[in-house]
């Protein structure tokens, strides 16, 4: 993959399959490549060159009208879940107060101080609907990008095995991580990628050698 913009070469000579059923963390250092090789998998980019098939389509020559039906066998989690904003927990909070006339500054300030209170905080139930939305269509795979993004470990944790049943379930699962710690408390498939290209792949853990 080359960026025409800039003709930063993203992705050099990757070859990689991942198998039905297969559970892989993706990892490597910032701007190895990680999130182009997820937006070529759900078909928000195309490569310059080469070939990628993803559940059986031609990523390579699959028409713009038969995407939605690429992506029906995908599950997509991004790092900021990319939700739609207007069906919120918070909105429905947000609509009492504008109902009194209160400012949007106001509303800005007393509805997220009210959800934490009562354990509705952000990205916590973010999470659970990107995750719901994510598994709603029974896809064959899930691609996860940064997911765990600002989780603390046991959040974290916490998702990783939810991933494993899902996984279990015969559902295959690639996740974009940085987190080592989490990443070794599993023995799974760890693809590390630097510079474009895969640099290792296998059962051994998180950075089988130091890249950072
Ligand atoms: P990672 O997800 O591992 O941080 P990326 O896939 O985002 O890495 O980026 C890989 C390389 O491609 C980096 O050099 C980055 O600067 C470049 N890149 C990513 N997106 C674009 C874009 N839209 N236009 C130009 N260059 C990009």
């Amino acid at each position: 993959k080359v960026y025409e913009s800039s003709g930063t070469v993203a992705l050099d000579g990757v070859d990689l399959s991942i198998n039905e059923g297969e559970f892989v963390f993706l990892v490597g250092p910032s701007g190895s490549g990680k999130t182009t090789i997820m937006k070529l998998i759900t078909g928000e980019i195309h490569a310059s060159s080469g070939s990628i098939t993803v559940n059986d389509f031609d990523m390579m020559r699959i028409k713009r009208r038969k995407l939605p039906k690429m992506r029906r066998t995908l599950g997509v989690i991004f790092q900021d879940y990319r939700l739609i904003e207007n069906m919120s927990v918070y909105d429905n909070v947000a609509f009492a107060m504008r109902v009194v006339g209160a400012s949007g500054k106001e509303i800005s300030r007393r509805v997220p101080y009210v959800l934490e209170l009562v354990g509705l905080e952000g990205r916590e139930k973010r999470l659970r609907v990107a995750i719901a939305r994510a598994l709603v269509n029974s896809p064959r795979m899930i691609v996860a990008d940064e997911p765990t993004g600002n989780l603390d470990p046991v959040r974290s944790l916490e998702l990783m095995l939810l991933f494993e049943k899902i996984n279990e379930m015969g559902t295959t699962i690639l996740v974009v991580t940085h987190e080592k710690e989490l990443v070794n408390a599993f023995s799974k498939r760890v693809i590390t990628i630097d510079g474009g290209h895969v640099i290792s792949d296998g059962m051994d853990g998180y950075y089988s050698y130091e890249i950072e």
